[in-house]
């Protein structure tokens, strides 16, 4: 399940006609040098490409038209080399359904005081063009990045770069398919949602199979397709036989092999990219998927337990935006409260993200304690250390709101042989009395995504994009 895509981001640079064709020559001449530059970095995930320069109203609206209407294009970059007459940029922009950015930036980075004159500044005052072009999206209330500094300063190219993986991703979230294996978990309140509005808001289609549905598929997996599977899981992992016996424990994992299979047979036969399980729901199935679920997080499928789909939906939305990079479905288990020490267990059941992972994953078979199935066979590891965000999605009946905080997370120093489950460990922003407080306080949830490659600026942005609440907490 591919994470990245093939889009393109139009760049617009706006002037005017009123100070004659040579003026407008060097401006098309110094976007055309931008644009090369830019693609040139090595920064930018995907293409710019330059279009005609904004001089009219009728071409900015031919423009604004042909982005909406392209799939190709993720978005829009303009920068206001010369003044540009907003009134100009009104209606394309009203039309613009895609992610705008305005590059507030310059041609030349400093100013050439020895040789400046009337006709250079006239040319480079994008000072003056910021404001007015700025003014229009403003009171349009267009909810654009602005991203300001010279052009070829790094930071800036990554500040694009982030802004360039949100926008995919906010396209990318139109094309978001939730299959659900099974309802919620029973009793649970914090993984329900208003699906239809959560398909108006966010783009994301929830569709609901009995398990049945799912076994029919696991039934008509083949030994041979399960053998092949099985030769790649002894190239990549570990086999931890721990108190299985060899044959009892191949057995268990061919299991999951074929669960695999089978799972991700009927996903992308269905045009699904994300799914959910339910440990409750299993009639038919011989264990819990575990292994099957992690290989298929790491190929960048979106999933979350107990029918939690609107994380399922969120982790398929941040692996778009991360490119699959160290971005996985997460739950908060057990607190560290010794003073000086406090960290949150983070883990799952069983479904915890090798993209994750710090450590060689090992297969391991034990059971499960609750579902009434066979011991599941998983991949247990120990997580990444770094700063990342963690976020959560919920319902509030009125609206959703996504709640972010950043978190501190760092390799357990200490072994848990009597824990056969993938683990993370990590400490929460600001602290762990007011981070832990404010999540609570906001009711944010124990099912999470976390991402040790996106910050809390590209969530953001993206929540105002699709007119969603936000909290953070850092
Ligand atoms: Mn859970």
């Amino acid at each position: 399940m591919s994470t990245t895509a093939a889009k393109e981001f139009w760049f617009v640079v706006g002037s005017q006609n009123l100070y004659g064709e040579d003026a407008l020559a060097e401006v098309k001449a110094n976007a055309q040098l931008m644009t090369d530059a830019l693609n040139n970095s090595g920064l930018l995930p995907y293409p710019l490409v330059l279009q005609e320069l904004a001089v009219s109203a009728d071409k900015i609206t031919s423009i604004m038209k042909e982005i909406n209407y392209r799939d190709k294009v993720a978005g829009v970059i303009t920068w206001m080399h010369t003044f540009s007459p907003a009134k100009m940029w009104i209606r394309g922009t009203k039309l613009l359904q895609k992610p705008l950015l305005h590059l507030a930036t310059q041609f030349n980075e400093s100013i050439p005081w020895a040789t400046i004159d009337m006709d250079f500044m006239n040319l480079n005052q994008a000072a003056h063009g910021d404001r007015e072009y700025g003014f229009i999206n403003a009171r349009l209330k267009k909810q654009n990045k602005i991203v300001v500094g010279y052009w070829g300063s790094l930071d800036v190219q990554r500040q694009i770069a982030e802004w360039m993986d949100v926008a995919v991703a906010y396209n990318e979230s139109f094309h978001i398919k939730v299959a659900r294996f099974g309802d919620n978990m029973r009793h649970v309140g914090v993984t329900e949602g208003d699906k239809v509005e959560a398909q108006i808001q966010f783009g994301w289609t929830v569709d609901y199979y009995g398990i049945g549905d799912l076994v029919q598929y696991v039934n008509a997996v083949t030994e041979q397709e399960i053998d092949e599977l099985m030769a790649q899981y002894a190239n990549l992992y570990e086999s931890d036989y721990g108190a299985n016996s060899k044959e009892a424990w191949e057995a268990s994992v061919r299991v999951q092999a074929s669960y695999e299979i089978a799972i991700k047979r009927f996903l992308d036969e269905k045009g699904y990219n994300a799914f959910t399980t339910n440990f409750e729901d299993l009639h038919g199935m011989k264990q819990l998927p575990g292994l099957a679920v992690q290989r298929l997080m790491a190929q960048g499928y979106g999933f979350a337990g107990e029918g939690d789909w609107k994380t399922a939906a969120l982790d398929r939305l941040l692996k778009v935006m991360s490119r699959n990079q160290n971005t996985g479905f997460m739950e908060d288990y057990t607190y560290e409260m010794a003073v000086g020490q406090e960290s949150i267990l983070q883990s799952h059941m069983l479904e915890v993200d090798p993209t994750l992972a710090s450590t060689q994953p090992k297969i391991m078979v034990s059971p499960l304690g609750i579902g009434g199935r066979e011991a599941p066979a998983r991949l247990v590891f120990d997580g990444k250390s770094g700063e990342g965000v963690v976020a959560s999605i919920i319902d509030f009946g009125t609206h959703y709101k996504l709640l972010i905080n950043e978190v501190s997370a760092f390799e357990p120093t200490v072994p848990a042989p009597k824990l056969p489950v993938a683990r993370v460990l990590w400490n929460v922003k600001p602290n762990f009395q007011e981070g832990v407080k404010a999540w609570i306080e906001n009711g944010g949830g124990h099912h999470t995504v976390v991402s040790f490659n996106l910050t809390t600026d590209q969530l953001v942005t993206y929540a105002k994009l699709v007119n969603l609440e936000y909290a953070v907490i850092k």
